[in-house]
């Protein structure tokens, strides 16, 4: 038997990191994490560390890096500590891994998720932030580092098990449409006027799935499905018009591809992510992920309807943004974060997160993506704007 992939989780405290985690542990053969990240929760990644004894920590707050040290040490774990936003993305070029699981949320993921792409390791994405705000700059690094690319986000990963042989070329495949099915979050059916008041806690209580608080904002407003149509437009090199949403609340078709001859091929599992980091971890192989075996008996029913643009509007927005090109993706994700912390501190309501991204897009028409540098710059130019427009509201 070979060598166990070597793994570095960033983000392992989180819940994409912790579903990483419970795979891997499951597999000591194949799978070792040997490189675990988080930003500020210290305790969690001392007790991560004692539980998987990886080679090396680092924690994101160079201010809690003494406190990680005296952790570790009281608890017997011989591990190299590093702090840092950069000592993330110096983690996963370094020699300490040959997997990178990128689970970080948001923009702050970008670099480490660039410097895997072109290190040549295998990366496996679910910080969709990135792909959404650097798409191009992504691919090239992916091109310039000849390694691969396993999407996790479990609609992508579906439509990549339905496609032939990983990552082909759409139209030269016979593929007509993407179908990215949405459970709908927890407001689906909801009329505008009924969403006035909702509360950070009501909409991250997804029905579906168990996530971070950012993600499942996103979810409540469908912002995270256009994200996600961004994503597979990038990853599948799809064009806008042959990628379709589909809301399904059962949440156990978890995408499909549509052919011209008519097959349409779908992915279906239990809702939950251990599926498809299992499958990412272990292409083309397949191992046991700890989900139990679907029941569709048991389920009965299987309903799918169109999404309601008009009350969610923020998929509208993020197809707008894909439309226009450029860098207006990145415009979109930094005014969604800047807006989602707001709604989640208490100082926004839940329906104004549509009305800041749209009036920073306004704000700040698309220009090209040229380099990280420049992209940067935009991001913060919208957040900035963001910031203003809150204030303003205020
Ligand atoms: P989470 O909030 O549960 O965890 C985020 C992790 O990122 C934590 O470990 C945190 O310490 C780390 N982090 C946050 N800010 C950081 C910073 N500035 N620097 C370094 N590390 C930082 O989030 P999650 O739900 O696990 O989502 C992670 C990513 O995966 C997101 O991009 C999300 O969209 C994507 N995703 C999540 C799910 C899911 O089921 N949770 C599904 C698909 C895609
Ligand atoms: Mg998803």
């Amino acid at each position: 038997m070979s060598k166990p992939r070597q793994i570095a989780v960033l983000g392992a405290t989180g819940s994409i990191g912790g579903s990483t985690l419970d795979v891997v542990a499951r597999h000591p053969e194949r799978f070792r994490a040997s490189v675990l990240t988080a930003h500020r929760q210290v305790e969690a990644l001392a007790a991560l560390c004692e539980q998987h004894r990886p080679d090396l920590a680092v924690i994101g707050d160079p201010a809690l890096e003494g406190e990680l040290s005296r952790r570790l040490a009281a608890a017997g774990v011989r591990c190299e500590v590093a702090a840092g936003h950069d000592a993330i993305t110096a983690a996963v070029s370094g020699g300490q891994c040959d997997t990178v699981v990128a689970a970080i949320v948001g923009a702050a993921g970008l670099d480490s998720t660039l410097a895997a792409a072109r290190s040549g390791k295998r990366l496996l994405l679910a910080n969709k932030e990135s792909i959404v705000m650097a798409g191009p700059l992504l691919l090239a690094a992916l091109r310039e580092g000849g390694g691969e690319l396993i999407p996790v986000d479990s609609e992508h990963n579906a439509i990549f098990q339905c496609l032939p042989g990983g990552r082909p070329e759409l139209a030269r495949s016979g593929v007509r449409r993407l179908v990215l099915t949405a459970s709908g979050g927890p407001f689906r059916g909801r009329r505008r006027a009924e969403l006035a008041g909702i509360t950070p806690d009501e909409a991250c209580r997804h029905p579906k799935w168990s996530m971070g608080r950012k993600i499942s904002v996103d979810s409540a407003t469908l912002m995270n499905k256009g994200l996600e149509v961004i994503e597979a437009h990038h990853l599948f090199q799809a064009a806008p018009d042959a990628i379709e949403v589909l809301v399904h609340p059962q949440s156990l078709v978890h995408s499909l591809v549509e052919y011209v001859d008519g097959s349409v091929l779908a992915q279906l599992g239990n809702p939950d992510m251990r599926t498809a980091i299992a499958h990412a971890l272990a292409w083309p192989e397949r191992v046991e992920s700890g989900v139990p075996p679907l029941d569709l008996a048991a389920h009965g029913t299987l309903q799918f309807e169109t999404p309601d643009l008009a009350t969610f509007r923020c998929l509208a927005l993020a197809f707008q943004a894909l439309r226009a090109g450029g860098d207006a993706p990145a415009i979109l994700n930094a005014a969604n974060e800047v807006a989602v912390a707001a709604f989640l501190a208490g100082g926004l309501p839940f329906l104004s997160i549509a009305d800041v991204v749209e009036s920073v897009l306004m704000e700040l028409p698309p220009q090209a993506v040229v380099d990280v540098r420049s992209l940067t710059e935009r991001d913060r130019a919208a957040r900035e704007a963001a910031r203003r427009i809150l204030r303003n509201a205020c």
